[in-house]
């Protein structure tokens, strides 16, 4: 079963398996050390599953007008490419973002591709916060990719759902550096980071948790049925082992499993976001380091939509999504904020 979901994402098993020991290997790094700074942060040595996601106490309360929004991300991306800013302008200037919050209106976030005949639109509920202008930052990177990858026809356009979050991930990371570069105060920068590290903690960390728990799961399922007792003990397993020993799993959080449709509707659907966001950031690594050549590379990549393999696509990067390094290189990216994280608390 896992391997029709590796067919439909045109990536073989070894890739899969290198991104899961790759993050599996992390988790010390990661979200152990980031949990166990977030409770020192909270006054506590521990803290219950629940409050994983909590906020920051004194969290800033920032509000960023639509304008500023506009300005800061299409610097972002002319920073790196001023076509993929022209690109992005296309959407303000032609009113192509439906932005503000009404009454009615659908919840979320998305950037709808129509036909390559056509231009996207893109759907926000845009509120002013830092999380806001990134959501946008994302949403125009699906959009440029959309509008790039309408060359290759209404077949070709769209690319495997391990790939269809390049373009928005790498958008949101040109953002957040931007905003960050920005911030007004060392409590608005560090708020700005661990929010940033909370939600790759959320996509890698975490998915890979879930992968891990479904392939248990399925293979034990081979020898017969399973009780709600063992699910529950699988599910604390793989829990105890990502987050570390700085979240306290409380009773109750055995059932929690239940509360992911994906195990039930899409099964082992849960490693692609963790492999569009590992594949961002090795991506990101090798911009920090490269020459003037990137962005020219990074937009034919794009415009490529579904017509190439991923080892195609990131041989012109020099890189190899089977090697383990890949996945490593994108872990340091975030492994490196959270040490500017630890820096700035010492
Ligand atoms: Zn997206």
């Amino acid at each position: 079963m896992a391997d029709s979901r590796h067919l439909a994402n045109r990536v073989e098993k070894e890739v899969v398996d290198a991104l899961v020991a790759a993050v599996r290997e992390a988790y010390p790094r990661l979200s152990h050390r980031y949990y166990a700074m977030k409770a020192k942060w909270l006054g506590k040595k521990r803290i219950a599953h629940w409050d994983r996601n909590a906020p920051l106490p004194e969290e800033p309360t920032q509000f960023i007008a639509w304008d500023e929004a506009e300005a800061t991300v299409l610097k972002a991306y002319g920073d790196f490419s001023p076509r993929m800013a022209g690109i992005a302008g296309d959407f303000f200037a032609k009113r192509w973002i439906d932005a503000p919050v009404r009454e009615g209106k659908s919840p979320g976030a998305f950037s709808h591709p129509t036909v390559p005949s056509a231009h996207p639109y893109i759907l926000l509920n845009y509120q002013g916060k830092p999380r806001d202008v990134m959501t946008l930052a994302h949403e125009l990177g699906h959009g440029v990719h959309q509008v790039l990858a309408n060359c290759q026809g209404p077949l070709m356009a769209s690319t495997p759902l391990t790939l269809a979050e390049t373009a928005s991930v790498f958008g949101e990371m040109l953002t957040f550096r931007a905003l960050l570069d920005q911030a007004p105060t060392p409590r608005e920068r560090r708020a700005l980071l661990a929010a940033k590290v909370e939600d790759m903690i959320n996509t890698v960390v975490r998915q890979i948790a879930f992968y891990s728990f479904e392939r248990q799961v399925h293979t034990e399922r081979r020898e017969g049925e399973l009780t709600s007792e063992r699910l529950g003990e699988i599910w604390l397993e793989v829990q105890r082992e990502s987050l570390g020993p700085a979240i306290e799993l409380k009773p109750g959080y055995e059932t929690f499993w239940s509360y992911i449709p994906h195990f039930v509707h899409s099964p082992f659907y849960v490693y692609a976001y963790a492999f569009g966001d590992c594949l961002v950031n090795s991506l990101y690594a090798v911009y920090e380091k490269s020459d003037r050549g990137f962005a020219d590379r990074y937009l034919d990549m794009l415009a490529a939509g579904g017509t190439k393999h991923h080892k195609e696509l990131l041989k012109p990067f020099g890189l190899d999504a089977s090697e383990p390094h890949f996945w490593s290189m994108g872990l340091k990216v975030v492994e490196g904020l959270i040490d500017e994280l630890e820096a700035m608390d010492a």
